[in-house]
């Protein structure tokens, strides 16, 4: 069904009582031609791999509901504003998705271009910002490089004259901005669900079956389920998924919490990063300000933080803006997050035959979710790396070509 102006005054007519479902919910066939682990890039594979590669007959199996993982526990911000030419074209294709996102889909997914500006401190930040902004610019992604003044004409709220860490300018990357997160895994289940795709939610892969170095399923806690090629985008639980096939990651999980504040008047129109320390902020349409920072410090498949990282991450943002100080926190919630040893994803065929991995996002993998999906479903159908993807990936750790943006070496938390 096509959701319009006039299928909801039809609707409404008969009290909403007869939208069909978004998608359907399938038992699960005994075999598929792909089956993938994890519905978050998952789902946005599967609809790829439907649309432009015509293979529909796929499952994607999610242990828990769809936007249970971390594409619907995100702090949705999205943008293109990296520097290595490794990440630039692959982000930005990303975000080029996002821009038609809705009218492909025809669902909302209250995509907000609304700006992201990161903040800088010193002289030596400010020339870092500059590099990155040319370095966008030479590959087409808008921005902007501010003095003080001109973060202070967008945000005169912050703390220009006593602050611990004066500001000394910013990057704005106009386009960025932010996505509804749980509508994003909506939209791609729905997508995919009308082009074929099963979409199988309480169901856990407990095991990968593997004869003769090849693929040939899964043991899920519905069953076994047949299939010739698997695709894993399992986040936070790629090493344990992954183990099931005997294959160790370069990968370590790490909890990620974010926040949502008190309801407040408008006040931030856009999301602004701290650059003395972590921490980003942006407002939701109902008034709360969503925010986040580092992820806390030793590995975990725990869902949920520690206090120190409450008090770490507060405390970055009331020093960026010290109003901070009087409003009240409702919820917070955390995330697994699949960091890699380089702060770069991976998106490759393992060694073993019909076996492929999607993982390594850290917590910056939602705003890639649609050009991830794109090339995951590219490498599963041909078998070979997409052009945008070909530095993510797997032996790049053993060939010694680390792609860290960061420049933060083999040190996951810092990433
Ligand atoms: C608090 C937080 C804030 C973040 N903020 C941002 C942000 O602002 N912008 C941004 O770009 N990124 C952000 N991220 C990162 C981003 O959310 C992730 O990188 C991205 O969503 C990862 O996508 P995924 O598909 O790999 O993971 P997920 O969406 O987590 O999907 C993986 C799925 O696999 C399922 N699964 C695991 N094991 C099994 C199994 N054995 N069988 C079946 N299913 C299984 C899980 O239940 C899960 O649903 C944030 C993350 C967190 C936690």
């Amino acid at each position: 069904m096509r959701y319009s102006l006039t299928s909801l005054l039809k609707n409404s007519l008969s009290g909403h009582r007869n939208w069909t479902p978004a998608w359907r919910e399938p038992e699960p066939r005994k075999s598929y031609d792909v089956v993938i682990v994890g519905g978050g890039h998952g789902l946005a594979t599967s609809y790829y791999l439907a649309k432009e590669h015509g293979i529909s007959s796929v499952a994607v199996l999610e242990k828990g509901w769809l936007g249970s993982g971390n594409i619907g526990r995100n702090t949705t911000i999205i943008r293109s504003n990296y520097m290595l030419p490794e990440n630039n074209p692959f982000y930005e294709w990303s975000m080029k998705l996002w821009e038609n996102f809705e009218q492909e889909f025809n669902f909302n997914a209250m995509i907000s271009q609304r700006g992201v500006l990161n903040l800088c401190h010193s002289d030596a930040q400010y020339d870092a910002f500059a590099r990155r902004g040319n370095a966008m610019r030479i590959d087409g992604v808008d921005a902007v490089l501010l003095d003080a003044n001109g973060v202070r004409s967008m945000y005169p709220f912050l703390d220009f004259t006593g602050a611990r860490f004066p500001i000394r300018g910013g990057l704005l990357q106009p386009r960025g901005g932010t996505v509804r997160h749980d509508a994003v895994a909506w939209a791609y289940a729905r997508g995919a669900d009308s082009r074929g795709v099963d979409v199988i939610q309480n169901c856990e892969v407990t095991g990968i079956r593997i004869e003769n170095g090849k693929v040939i399923g899964v043991e899920t806690t519905r069953g076994f389920i047949g299939c010739k090629k698997l695709g894993l985008a399992a986040a936070g639980n790629s090493s344990e998924v992954a183990a099931m096939a005997g294959l160790r990651l370069p990968i370590e999980s790490h909890v990620l919490q974010a926040f949502v504040s008190e309801g407040l008047k408008p006040y931030i129109d856009g999301v602004i990063t701290f650059g003395a320390g972590h921490f980003y902020v942006s407002q939701s349409d109902k008034g709360g300000l969503v925010f986040g920072g580092d992820i806390d410090g030793y590995n975990s498949y725990a869902r949920r933080g520690n206090l120190p990282m409450v008090e770490h991450v507060i405390e970055a943002g009331v020093a960026m803006i010290p109003g901070l100080s009087r409003v009240r926190v409702l919820r917070s919630w955390g995330g697994i997050v699949d960091m890699s040893m380089d702060g770069t994803p991976i998106i490759d065929k393992t060694h073993i035959d019909g076996l492929y991995l999607n993982a390594g996002w850290c917590y910056g993998g939602f705003k890639a979710t649609p050009a991830s999906g794109w090339c995951f479903a590219h490498t599963i159908a041909r078998n070979e790396a997409h052009t945008l993807s070909a530095g993510f990936r797997l032996d790049r750790f053993r060939r010694g070509y680390a792609v860290d943006e960061k420049g933060q070496g083999a040190t996951p938390n810092l990433h």
